[in-house]
């Protein structure tokens, strides 16, 4: 008898009939001989709608403690709806709001960190023969107040309880067939990955391909549960997560991604000497920004520039603190550009190969593409480009990595 973790994301219980359908698939799985523990979301829509009203009423920054109260409530619906819908099979279903199944977080509203799951209550339940049908995307933290793990959350839910009860796979159920080599709703031509590491899924996650959110990944990662990433409207096998070693194929690159939610910010005319990169990047961190790409060019003058990008809901707030600090460290100027987008391409083949980098800026450079940035590591190459030009730079960058017809690049020997 398996454990089994089932998550299914908004568009899976969009609507009556659809979380009928989630109620078949869960009950006919219990049915074939498994325990299942089922992770939901907030009915499509439903999330922003509760953003847009907390707006309303909040202003661009509202109380964290009451955005998460009141952005939570989508998933309690989604939970007690589908309780009720598996118990019209006959099965014994209850329904667990982050307290009541021991969903413990630390205390960042709005993106807080899973700290534990106390299971007991789901594991009773799953003794007893019944589902457990949990709300994701929110927990509780020690002084009991509820908070929300950002958006995407429920992934990571969903991922935590497969570690705490130790179940044989945890199951992503979707819109799309499973993980892709670039975001199918954008390119036609993308293909299925059968298989795909932790790691490179990591990338891919953080870089833009949002079918699982980055923290679900880390923890699948740490506590070694496998993914299997798949569509809740057909049946047939989707995408494993999985270690590097049981990934068979090594394609150079795996996926093509892209992220519209950053922005640019340049400090022109600081001072190249010790100690200005913290003096510039400390505030930043501490305001709680994270930065992501930074480049520093090469010193002219006793002078240099220094260029980084951040999430774009921070940047007007890490924008007037640039220039809070540049003119506290004598640089010239701050310019901002909120129009960027980063592509990317993933793969762990790249390891072994040279070329790859070159190749993708000659592929943008054919399509009059400008970069901005790049930035590497042992498996991605990314580049900041105008954000008009993103999707044509996803779409040219897939057909020469990945789609057939790729010339393969060079082994190095
Ligand atoms: P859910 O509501 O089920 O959590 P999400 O909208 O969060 O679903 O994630 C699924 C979406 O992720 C797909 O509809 C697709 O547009 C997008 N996506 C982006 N990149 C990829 C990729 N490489 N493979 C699969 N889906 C991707
Ligand atoms: N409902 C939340 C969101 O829309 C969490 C999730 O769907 O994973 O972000
Ligand atoms: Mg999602």
């Amino acid at each position: 008898m398996a454990l089994i973790v089932q998550k299914f994301g908004g568009t899976s219980v969009a609507d009556p009939e659809r979380i009928r359908n989630v109620a078949r698939r869960v009950v006919e799985t219990q049915r074939a001989g498994n325990r299942v523990a089922v992770v939901v979301s907030a009915m499509a829509g439903e999330t922003d709608a509760l953003v847009a009203l907390a707006r309303e009423l909040g202003g661009d920054a509202p109380d964290p403690r009451e955005y998460d109260a009141l952005v939570s409530t989508g998933e309690q619906k989604t939970i007690a709806l589908l309780a009720m819908a598996i118990q019209e099979h006959g099965l014994p279903a209850q329904s667990f709001t982050g307290m009541q199944m021991g969903m413990r977080t630390d205390r960042s509203h709005t993106r807080a960190r899973i700290e534990r799951v106390e299971a007991t209550r789901i594991r009773e339940t799953l003794d007893e023969g019944g589902v457990a049908v949990l709300a994701g995307f929110q927990g509780i933290d020690e002084q009991g107040n509820v908070t929300t793990l950002g958006r995407g959350g429920s992934d990571t839910s969903a991922v935590a309880v497969a570690a705490a009860l130790g179940a044989d796979v945890c199951e992503i159920y979707t819109d799309v067939d499973g993980v892709f080599t670039t975001d199918p709703n954008l390119v036609a031509a993308a293909r299925k990955l059968e298989r795909v590491s932790y790691d490179e899924m990591l990338e891919m996650a953080s870089l833009g391909a949002k079918v699982l959110q980055i923290r679900s990944v880390l923890f699948a990662k740490r506590y070694g549960v496998p993914l299997h990433v798949r569509s809740s409207f057909h049946e047939g096998e989707g995408t494993w997560v999985v270690a590097e070693e049981d990934v068979m194929e090594r394609p150079v690159v795996s996926g093509v991604t892209y992220n519209r939610d950053e922005a640019k910010i340049r400090v022109c005319g600081v001072k190249d000497q010790p100690g200005v990169a913290a003096k510039l990047f400390t505030p930043l961190s501490e305001a709680g920004v994270v930065v992501d790409m930074i480049v520093q060019n090469l010193g002219h003058d006793g002078s240099t520039d220094m260029t980084f990008t951040v999430p774009r809901h921070d940047y007007a707030r890490a924008l007037s603190q640039a220039q809070e600090i540049a003119a506290e460290i004598g640089a010239d100027q701050v310019e901002g550009d909120g129009e960027i987008a980063k592509v990317s391409i993933v793969g762990l083949g790249m390891k072994d190969h040279a070329g790859v980098a070159t190749r993708m800026f000659q592929t943008l450079a054919e399509e009059g593409i400008n970069i901005q940035l790049i930035s590497t590591s042992e498996i991605k190459v990314s580049v900041v480009i105008e954000e008009k030009y993103a999707e044509l730079a996803v779409r040219a960058l897939h057909a020469a990595f990945v789609e057939d017809g790729a010339a393969e690049p060079v082994a190095e020997s």
